[in-house]
């Protein structure tokens, strides 16, 4: 009877911290729970989790989620959960017990391999199947890894005595305590193993991988009835309901339900996802192809792309060289200037990512003159946010060959009302920031409670969905290209500044 129950619970199992968060009818939060776990940095370039902790500061989470506002488990009508993606687990499926830690998806060990692979031509053939570009980010060569470096693991392995999961997987295994194998589609996209076309688990990249088949979850959609929690985790059983991970989640919550609608959160860096609806769209950019969602038998795919440094670049300016006492204080110096007087900042700070691709490049600021003060700075910075995610965005629109109809925002820089406005200048479209900001734990909760009749139907929670703020184009397209022609040149003069012989 989950339609007399009255809440939902999201896990958000992100890189940093495990969060449990229940949501009412209203789609309004009413109860959180957050822990924090172990960054292991055990070589240069190396990150890892410990899965046990994972689990048990998922698991407290979510009872403390409960217990803070008195609410029974019996209370809940599902669970959804949303993840760090690409992040690799592998397990013994006797004991349940993980044979090595988690290898993050930040993780760089498997790059040299990567860059084999390249060499060697498999580009195409990954890219096609996949929608991925060849990179340590993703899981395969994870498993690979430890499979060939964990002693005995590849012989475990083939005699199907082994488990492969993102974290999503590793959450439902001991959700049920070990019943349930499953991933959903979403999750399986990142893998590098899996089909996005055939919608399969593909049987040439695992070859490729040396990957045997039996560790594989099963693949579900991302909004169905799984399975119910094991009663000796909440005591009472919860179906669990709805899988996404973490960006396409937050695709979800922001319900961008139309090819053309997208989502950019600005956080650390800015990560932007656009809906390109039944149509798998293969970039040009080297942006990568993913599936955004899968409910019933409908698919819906994206195209993805990220900046590097997005919010940093205020962090940067605040920690790094104490131009700012605080990250607000950058919206009253930037609202101060009536323009940025010809400042430029190029935030190439880890080299710059989509769509220029250069890792080389490095920052810099450009036409500084006597009349440059801090508020320009500022300014630059800002714009310099902005200015990236025009150029991934219209990237995005050169390769579906469609316009970005609205954009919908979410992430820390987004309280910025100069930021936000700015953005919606350039770009020239609608600009939307919702009221839930909890994007990502929302957009697992909705793909849940679609599935067990919490919500009737996508009409129900499109009406949940409202903005907070929408902030709508004023500048005239002469100003706008002037701005963007010399933020193009100013990204052409911070390129190819490293050289690596010297
Ligand atoms: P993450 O999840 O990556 O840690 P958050 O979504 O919490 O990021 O956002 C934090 C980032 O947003 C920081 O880089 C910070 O500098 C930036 N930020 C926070 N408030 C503002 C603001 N008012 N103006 C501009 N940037 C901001």
């Amino acid at each position: 009877m989950t339609q007399n129950k009255p809440y939902l619970m999201a896990l958000d199992q992100g890189t940093t911290s495990s969060r449990a968060i229940i949501f009412d009818k209203k789609g309004k939060i009413v109860s959180v729970a957050q822990k924090d776990f172990k960054q292991y940095f055990p070589q240069s370039g190396w990150v890892e989790h410990d899965p046990q902790e994972i689990w048990t500061s998922q698991s407290s989470v979510m009872i403390e989620s409960l217990v803070n506002k008195g609410i029974g488990a019996d209370q809940i009508a599902g669970i959804g959960i949303t993840n760090q993606r690409e992040t690799t687990i592998v397990w013994d499926r006797k004991t349940g017990k993980a044979i090595y830690k988690a290898i993050v998806w930040q993780d760089r060990r498997t790059a040299a391999f990567c860059n084999e692979l390249k060499e060697k031509g498999h580009s195409e053939l990954i890219a096609s199947k996949t929608g991925l570009i060849i990179d340590a980010y993703f899981s395969a060569t994870k498993i690979r890894w430890i499979l060939n470096n964990v002693e005995g693991a590849r012989a475990r392995a083939e005699a199907g005595e082994l488990a492969f999961g993102t974290v999503d997987s590793w959450l439902v295994w001991n959700l049920t305590t070990g019943k349930n194998h499953i991933t959903d589609i979403t999750n399986a996209s990142r893998t590098m193993l899996y089909n996005i076309h055939s919608q399969e688990w593909d049987q040439e990249l695992l070859d490729l991988f040396e990957i045997p088949s039996s560790l594989l979850p099963e693949v579900k959609s991302c909004s169905e009835v799984y399975c119910e929690t094991a009663g000796d985790v909440l005591r009472v059983k919860i179906p669990i309901a709805g899988i996404a991970g973490d960006q396409q989640a937050a695709l979800f919550g922001q319900l961008c339900t139309k090819p053309g609608m997208a989502k950019t959160t600005y956080g650390t860096g800015c990560f932007l996802v656009m809906n390109t609806g039944k149509e798998a769209v293969r970039s040009k950019n080297q942006l990568l192809t993913t599936v955004a969602w899968k409910i019933g038998d409908e698919i819906n795919y994206a195209l993805e792309g990220s900046v590097f440094i997005g919010g940093a670049a205020i962090q940067w300016l605040r920690d790094g060289i104490g131009l700012l006492g605080n990250a607000n204080e950058s919206e009253k110096l930037a609202m101060s200037l009536k323009d940025n007087d010809g400042v430029y900042f190029v935030p190439a700070l880890a080299g710059l990512g989509a769509p220029h691709w250069d890792q080389d490049a490095r920052g810099a600021f450009f036409g500084i003159t006597r009349g440059t003060t801090i508020a320009h700075m500022t300014r630059a910075a800002l714009e310099a946010i902005a200015y990236q995610v025009y150029d991934v965005l219209k990237a995005m629109e050169k390769d579906c060959g469609k316009p970005t109809q609205e954009l919908r925002v979410d992430g820390g820089a987004t309280a910025n009302n100069f930021l936000m406005q700015f953005q919606a200048d350039l770009l020239g479209c609608e600009i939307k920031r919702p009221q839930i900001i909890e994007t990502t734990a929302i957009g697992a909760a909705f793909l849940a409670g679609l599935a067990v009749g919490f919500w009737e139907s996508r009409e129900e929670i499109q009406s949940l969905w409202t903005a907070d703020r929408s902030f709508t184009p004023e500048m005239d397209s002469e100003h706008r290209e002037k701005l963007i022609h010399f933020w193009h040149k100013a990204v052409d003069r911070s390129k190819n500044w490293v050289e690596s012989d010297k």
